[in-house]
């Protein structure tokens, strides 16, 4: 035997370790990040509103779409009260099929004023996380207390995008949207988009940016007085489906 043949044979016994145990160290890299990862940051592990918010809560919130038996077991299984809204069509564009109006108690502190607020079931399952996982740690950590009522200025409306004759339709017009006002505090204090985005009381803008960041880690679409000044007054939220590749856009 060659010296050359020896080599070679040495050169190919370490290039199979090498493969053998590259391939063993993927598996073991990909067992360990799926049994270290946590459920929410996968994409296909099922929506639980109980998990903290995760790389793709957001997208698996929108992604409901117009299922509504899956979206209102996801209600029930965190004990959200609700009444669900019978349909409403209003011609090709406009009206709904899987409305709810969330009701108070329960897991749930917060109320709408005013009360009547109905929104298709996967914005009202990102409301409540919003609530629990934003909008009350907010409001703890910059007021040191809780936020009592989420003042809004409605949800369904049969329109094109900013009320034009012709473009797009809105997501209002599927109560797919739902347009945030302002917030009361529980000691009788109102923070609102209106006055307070821009305003001079720093910690009510602080407030107000941390809720509209921590929603678009919920929503498809968020829409702030950053964006332009049709929105100077609200916060624009809402669950446009447009896959789980779709776009998000936080302004
Ligand atoms: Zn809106």
């Amino acid at each position: 035997m060659s010296i050359g043949a020896g080599v070679i044979r040495v050169v190919r016994r370490v290039a199979r370790m090498l493969v053998i145990g590259g391939g063993a160290a993927l598996l073991a890299l990909v067992a360990w990040g799926v049994m270290r990862g946590r459920p929410q940051d996968l994409p296909w592990t099922p929506l639980d509103l109980s998990q903290p918010i995760g790389a793709f809560t957001g997208r698996k919130l929108a992604a409901l779409g117009d299922d509504f038996g899956t979206c209102r077991a996801l209600l029930d299984r965190s004990g959200v009260r609700y009444t669900a809204l019978p349909p409403r069509d209003d011609g090709a564009r406009c009206g709904y099929r899987d409305a709810v109006r969330l009701r108070s108690g329960g897991p749930r502190t917060i109320g709408y004023s005013p009360a009547s607020l109905g929104v298709a079931c996967p914005v009202a399952a990102a409301l409540v996380k919003w609530e629990w996982d934003v909008v009350q740690p907010a409001a703890e950590r910059h007021f040191g207390t809780h936020v009592a009522d989420i003042e809004h200025f409605g949800s369904y409306s049969c329109r094109r995008i900013y009320g034009r004759d012709a473009g797009s339709w809105s997501e209002h017009a599927t109560a797919d949207a739902v347009d945030i006002a302002g917030f009361r505090l529980a000691d009788g204090r109102r923070v609102t988009v209106v006055r307070d985005w821009f305003g001079d009381a720093a910690q009510d803008a602080a407030f107000l940016h941390d809720v509209r960041d921590g929603a678009c880690r919920l929503f498809a679409t968020v829409l702030s007085p950053d964006y332009n000044a049709a929105h100077r007054d609200h916060l624009h939220l809402d669950q446009a489906n447009r896959g789980a590749t779709g776009w998000r856009a936080c302004r």
